[in-house]
């Protein structure tokens, strides 16, 4: 049996944001609706849900209004609260989401010419510390909802006016997975939320549209695939196992030959697999990497995103410069693999790739420095060791 979400608005009831046609009819089987109606209800709040985005029960006026009644006093479907919402010069906007028990994530929508990708964020923080990573540093994680993960979206169509969703003009297009956390270490939670983003009855993205970016939880890559079959990004790095095992540290337990033959057996491979390279000065980005990065992609239909680092406060790295980037991506190119150079977007409002961290995080780190560095100027110098005795 399916189960209803936890609560997720402020009012605390459940939403009904993340749950499928079968959770749906349960949740008309607790307001009473007779069972013969069930589905033909929840075909119908599933349209208002998720095609027409109704953010209250009000708006579905197909439903009589003793049903909307009955649902509104037992559950909910508004959206999380909007804590901040920034737009960059260049158009990216961000916004910083709270859900029921104050967690927050960020999510981003990128736009560009006539389409534009929404980076949705799967978990509060990360349960994994890649050293170039500002949302690794986050202490607090814990994994978003399908809903939590679906709400990302729907705040995005409602800032962008994109409802009802099956439209040709829209602009919001793609789905990246590649905001906040690691997806694959909340399966459940994403492989429900894109289930419901790609079906053709709501939010109706194709699967072709959508990138899940994982650092390389391999047992789960060709599950996704045969599961799911969208896009896959592989955030690779790094070419040797000694400097990925400091630098993206999952490879530790899975090591780059593993991860590798996992991509080999990912299923749908029509599209090729694209690899995320982060361009750390001095670290990874010399031409030996290249040749190497070229020697293991061997037989793997493969594309090489190269992306210029990232500097958030207190990072320990600094960004290749851009001739030995593109010293880097010409080599790579020689060996017939694109490898584009990917444009930093949202950088004045640290919307940029790993720059994610929640405001109400940076506050308290600073907090936490300020304070330390307070006690550390009141508090006494030790005594000499010989005055202790
Ligand atoms: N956790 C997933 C998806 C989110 S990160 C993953 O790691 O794949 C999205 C991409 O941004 C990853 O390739 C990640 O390695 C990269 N990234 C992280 N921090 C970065 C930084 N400071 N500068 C540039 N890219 C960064
Ligand atoms: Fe997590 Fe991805 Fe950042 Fe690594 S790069 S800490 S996996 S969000």
């Amino acid at each position: 049996m399916p189960e209803l979400r936890k609560p997720l608005a402020a009012d605390g009831l459940p939403s009904l944001i993340g749950a499928d046609r079968a959770g749906l009819e349960l949740a008309l089987a607790e307001i009473g609706e007779p069972e013969a109606k069930r589905p033909m209800r929840a075909r119908q709040l599933f349209h208002w849900i998720y095609c027409r985005g109704a953010a209250s029960f009000e708006q579905m006026t197909t439903l009589s209004k003793e049903t909307r009644t009955r649902l509104a006093e037992r559950f909910s479907v508004a959206r999380p609260e909007i804590v901040v919402e920034q737009q960059s010069t260049d158009g990216t906007r961000k916004w910083l989401l709270r859900f029921f028990d104050g967690q927050e994530v960020e999510c981003v929508f990128i736009p560009q010419d006539d389409r534009g990708a929404l980076c949705v964020s799967t978990q509060v923080g990360c349960t994994l510390t890649c050293k170039f990573c500002h949302t690794g540093t986050m202490p607090l994680v814990r994994n978003l909802t399908p809903g939590e993960i679906l709400s990302q979206l729907l705040v995005a169509r409602d800032a962008l006016g994109e409802w009802p969703s099956p439209r040709d003009d829209r602009l919001f297009t793609n789905i990246v997975v590649m905001g906040m956390g690691e997806p694959l270490f909340n399966y459940d939670g994403i492989a429900a939320a894109m289930k419901l983003a790609s079906d053709g009855d709501g939010i109706g993205l194709s699967k072709h549209k959508i990138t899940l970016s994982t650092s390389g939880v391999v047992p789960r890559i060709v599950q996704w695939g045969e599961e799911l079959g969208t896009g896959l990004a592989i955030s690779l790095h790094a070419v040797r196992d000694e400097l990925r095992d400091e630098l993206v540290p999952v490879n530790r337990k899975w090591k780059i030959a593993q991860l590798l033959d996992a991509c080999r057996a990912y299923p749908h491979r029509n599209k090729p697999i694209t690899f995320e390279y982060v361009m750390l000065a001095g670290v990874n980005d010399s031409d030996a990497d290249a040749r190497e990065l070229v020697r293991l992609l061997e037989g793997i239909p493969a594309k090489v995103n190269l992306i210029p680092f990232n500097a958030w406060p207190g990072a320990e790295f600094t960004c290749s410069s851009n001739n030995r980037i593109h010293a880097f991506a010409r080599i790579v190119e020689a060996a017939g693999y694109q490898s584009p150079v990917r444009v930093p977007r949202g950088r004045d409002i640290l919307a940029a790739c790993g720059q994610l961290k929640t405001a109400s995080e940076r506050i308290r780190a600073r907090r936490e420095a300020a304070a330390a560095s307070s006690a550390a100027a009141s508090t006494p110098a030790p005594a000499p060791a010989a005055a202790l005795h």
